[in-house]
C-alpha cells in the first residue's frame, strides 16, 4: 500500500455531478493535520504506511510508528489515544461462561490489568484479566497515534473532520453536486461518510463547516 499521491488531474468535472472514485479514506492519509496531544500545538503526521512520524514544534514530542493492518490489535508504535480493555472469564462462583467487561478510556495513562466483572448468572464479581487494544471508532483522531485532529467543525447535524487541504476538497466537491454516483465499492471514503452528510437538506450545511475548515487551515498554515 503506498501513499504517493496520484498527480494526475482529475477527469474534468461535470457541473453539479459528483463521481465516487472509490478511494478509500488512506488514500487521504498521507498528511494529516492535528494538534500535540501535550501543547496543543499543531502539527502534522507524516510518512509513508510503513513509517508514520509526529514531531511537535512546541514540545518536542516525538512519535513514531507503522499502521500495521489497521485492525487496532497488530499496529505497533506509539498510540496516545483512546483505549480499550476487554477480557472474559468462565465465573469463579458458579462457573457461568462467560463473565466479560469491556471498558474505554480517552488514554492508557494507568495501564490496567484485570478489572471486576459481575457473573449474570450469580450476581457475584470475579477478577478479569484485560488486554489493551487501540480505540479507533469513528473519533477525530489520526489512525496512526490517535492524535486529535485539527480540522475539526460542528454542525447542527453532526461533526465534519478532514486529514488536510486535499480531503477538504475532495468533501467539498461531494457537498456542491446535486447529482451523486456512487463508486458501488464499500469501502470508499464517501460510501463510509454518515448518513447526515449523504442528506440532500445537509447539503450547504456541508458546504459552510467544510468551508470554515478551509479558511482556518489556510490560516494556520
Ligand atoms: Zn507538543
Ligand atoms: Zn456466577
Amino acid at each position: 500500500m503506498t501513499m504517493r499521491r496520484d498527480r494526475t488531474p482529475r477527469p474534468a468535472a461535470q457541473p453539479g455531478r459528483h463521481r465516487d472514485d472509490g478511494h478509500g479514506l488512506w488514500r487521504y492519509a498521507d498528511r494529516v493535520a492535528v494538534r500535540c496531544h501535550r501543547c496543543d500545538t499543531p502539527g502534522w503526521v507524516t510518512g509513508s504506511s510503513s513509517s508514520r512520524r509526529f514531531r511537535c514544534l512546541g514540545c518536542s514530542e516525538a512519535l513514531d510508528g507503522g499502521s500495521g493492518c489497521g485492525c487496532g490489535r497488530c499496529a505497533s508504535g506509539d498510540w496516545v489515544g483512546p483505549v480499550r480493555y476487554s477480557g472474559y472469564r468462565p465465573c469463579g462462583y458458579c462457573g457461568h461462561k462467560w463473565v466479560s467487561i469491556e471498558v474505554r478510556r480517552a488514554r492508557a495513562t494507568m495501564p490496567l490489568r484485570t478489572l471486576a466483572a459481575d457473573c449474570s448468572q450469580c450476581g457475584r464479581s470475579s477478577e478479569v484479566d484485560v488486554t489493551l487494544s487501540r480505540w479507533r471508532g469513528n473519533d477525530a483522531i489520526d489512525r496512526d497515534f490517535g492524535l486529535p485532529l485539527r480540522l475539526v467543525e460542528k454542525t447542527a447535524a453532526g461533526l465534519v473532520w478532514a486529514y488536510n487541504a486535499e480531503h477538504l476538497q475532495a468533501l467539498h466537491d461531494y457537498a456542491t453536486a446535486t447529482l451523486r454516483h456512487g463508486s458501488g465499492r464499500n469501502g470508499s471514503m464517501f460510501s463510509r461518510l454518515p448518513q447526515w452528510m449523504k442528506l440532500a437538506r445537509n447539503r450547504v450545511l456541508l458546504q459552510r463547516a467544510v468551508e470554515r475548515l478551509q479558511r482556518r487551515l489556510l490560516g494556520e498554515r
